[in-house]
């Protein structure tokens, strides 16, 4: 059977719909939620003859969300972080009085929001030491590595992904060349445990850059790279599931979130 065509209303002045949505735009995202809900299109059909009315208190949770305190290390290098203290959602009640048609919600006669759960804020400790590196040519420095895909990966696992992760993932085909993020000695290459055939690179400022998992190692012990030399090739060796590249930025026995210092 078919069902008959549904009749909208043709003026805005007097239509609830747009009364309603007056009432939607000035109220919490939980209320706005809710009404929209309750008023969908199908309740807009013209009755014959009106319901009676009836008004009903309609009340909604909402949460308010924490913000973030940081605490600076300045002897600390950037993208060292720390969870001091977990920040936690605070909540609000929004009770509104509607006025009911039947199952339809005509109006909003009024909205009243109560703060039930103040919001705590997390607190994290960070690093804010600039680590320095030089660049190709030896003469300049400058504050961040060059990514040693050079854009062709993609990240599939951040530096906080897990436990101990202690770099990222970036996903490539096998065979991708992976580069010097920048220049320096090579101190590893070849096996290195989980790492697979993995290749570490000693920078002038002690830092060292780290690229695991790789098919196939370009370069060997001793030997000095250049910022964007190729140096290996992506592969899936060691503990690794699938092609990509694991990279580290180390300082001491430090782990640097390496998105703080690439390239962008
Ligand atoms: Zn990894």
């Amino acid at each position: 059977m078919e069902k008959p065509a549904v009749k909208q209303r043709k003026t805005t002045a007097g239509n609830p719909t747009e009364r309603l949505k007056k009432y939607i735009a000035s109220a919490g995202a939980g209320v706005a939620f809710l009404l929209l809900c309750a008023f969908s299109p199908g309740m807009q059909a013209e009755a014959l003859t009106p319901p009676a009315q009836e008004t009903k208190t309609v009340t909604v949770t909402e949460k308010i969300p924490f913000e973030t305190t940081y605490i600076d290390l300045p002897n600390t290098y950037r993208g060292y972080t720390e969870l001091v203290s977990e920040g936690v959602m605070g909540e609000r009640q929004v009770e509104a009085q509607v006025i009911y048609e039947g199952d339809k919600m005509v109006r909003v006669v009024s909205i009243k929001t109560t703060e039930t759960g103040q919001p705590v804020n997390q607190v994290i400790r960070r690093g804010t030491k600039l680590l320095r590196t030089q660049t190709v040519d030896g003469s300049v420095w400058k504050t961040s590595f060059a990514n040693p895909l050079k854009t062709k990966g993609w990240l599939s696992a951040d530096f906080y992904d897990y436990h101990a992760h202690n770099g990222i993932d970036l996903a490539a085909p096998y065979g991708t060349p992976v580069y010097a993020a920048a220049g320096g000695t090579v101190e590893l290459s070849g096996w290195y445990g989980e790492y697979g055939r993995c290749v570490i690179i000693g920078h002038a400022d002690g830092s060292k850059t780290l690229y695991g998992h790789n098919s196939k190692l370009n370069v060997s012990v001793g030997q000095t790279v250049k910022q964007g030399e190729k140096i290996a090739e992506v592969g899936s060796t060691g503990n690794s599931t699938g092609n990509h590249l694991h990279f580290e930025i180390r300082v001491g026995g430090t782990f640097l979130d390496p998105l703080v210092y690439m390239d962008k």
